[in-house]
């Protein structure tokens, strides 16, 4: 929907409000006291809500009220019956139903997280993992369980594709095992992803595998991400197998541009965003590789408005015009193949070449230490 013309004819501060208030995934029932409590004529109120009622974005209710009680009464009791909640007879005392009109978001209800899988970047920073799960337990109403995967310390094994097979197979199969437990404790949705760094890729390669082609995904959030920004998303969400994707990216994250030179099939969507429409970039200004789960800024990613949180709840009818989208300012075109193969067979070599000594040095250090 388009909220100019609105703003135009009543003003930025109310529509925004009023937008806001809408988009928020709150209860239903959308009062006009708190807009005239926040200084608003009540004349302009009442008109905007009308205006609202035209575009489809809320909808008007009449209730008839018992005069007695003051509950809803039900569809069936007529004018002049009988109340069902006090048994004041209407009829008998000759009163009317008091008539009220309520205002209802036209918006479908906010969603509910199922389950959540955090997929760990392998140079990720600090313990996020614990303050992730710590969080989701303590400091959100997000109730939902969530299972963390952490890839093993890799080193040099980013540089091979077939190391990458191999650790998507292992995540492949922890996810499976995660989702049986999901659907045995009545959990039947398919789990919500948020996913960092090298996590970002082995997603897509999970999703691309034809071995894993009957796993589903929820909503999924990219931070840090280093998939291709050429990647196709819309694949999968035309197949049904992933809802929707925010893909959470800084203009100040350099770390992802070196990984199409280290990180075969990787790119730097983290810092310049998906070329794919159907992808939600969310661009900030300042974060770098880890910022994102930074415990401060994760705080303030989940909580209520929070970026991740109205991603996750909304509903994805309106998540584009509730989170807006950066775009590329044009198609991402990698580097020459040549190039980063080259890069990628030296990166390769040093790491043959440098293993020995590697191997010295710790066999020197547990000598050193006695744990041999
Ligand atoms: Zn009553």
């Amino acid at each position: 929907m388009n909220w100019q013309p609105l703003r135009d004819k009543f003003g930025s501060a109310i529509v925004d409000a009023a937008r806001t208030r809408l988009l928020s995934g709150a209860a239903p029932q959308v009062d006009k006291a708190p807009f005239v409590a926040a200084g608003h004529a009540a004349r302009t109120v009442d008109q905007l809500f009308d205006a609202l009622v035209d575009e489809g974005q809320l909808e008007r209710r009449e209730m008839r009220l018992c005069p007695d009680c003051g509950l809803e009464l039900p569809i069936e009791v007529a004018d002049d019956g009988v109340c069902p909640h006090c048994e004041y007879d209407l009829g008998e005392q000759g009163k009317a139903p008091v008539l009220k009109t309520i205002f209802l978001s036209s918006g479908l209800p906010s969603r509910e997280i199922p389950w959540l899988v955090a997929l760990h970047g392998f140079n990720t920073t600090g313990d996020w993992q614990e303050d992730f799960g710590w969080l989701l337990a303590t400091r959100f109403r997000h109730r939902a369980p969530a299972m963390m995967h952490k890839f093993p310390f890799l080193s040099f094994g980013v540089l091979l594709r077939s190391r990458h097979d191999s650790l998507v197979t292992q995540l492949d199969l922890k996810l499976r095992g995660a989702m049986e437990r999901a659907r045995a404790s009545g959990i039947e949705e398919p789990p919500d992803i948020i996913a960092h760094s090298f996590g970002s890729l082995l997603l897509v390669k999970l999703l691309d595998r034809p071995d894993s082609a009957d796993l589903i995904f929820g909503r999924i959030v990219v931070a840090g991400s280093i998939v291709r920004p050429d990647y196709r998303w819309e694949k999968h969400l035309r197949a049904g197998r992933v809802e929707a994707v925010l893909n959470h990216c800084s203009r100040k994250d350099g770390v992802v541009d070196y990984a199409q030179w280290t990180i075969p099939d990787s790119g730097p969507s983290g810092r310049i965003g998906f070329d794919d429409e159907n992808v939600i970039n969310f661009l900030e200004t300042d974060f770098n590789h880890g910022t994102h789960f930074d415990p401060t800024t994760m705080i303030e990613s989940l909580q209520n408005d929070g970026l991740w949180d109205r991603f996750l709840r909304l509903p994805v009818q309106s998540l584009d015009d509730s989170l807006g989208g950066h775009r590329p300012e044009s198609p991402w075109r990698p580097a020459p193949k040549a190039a980063t193969t080259i890069a990628h067979v030296g990166l390769i070599l040093l790491a043959i070449a440098v293993s020995p000594f590697v191997a010295i040095k710790s066999g020197v250090e547990a000598l050193w230490k006695g744990t041999v």
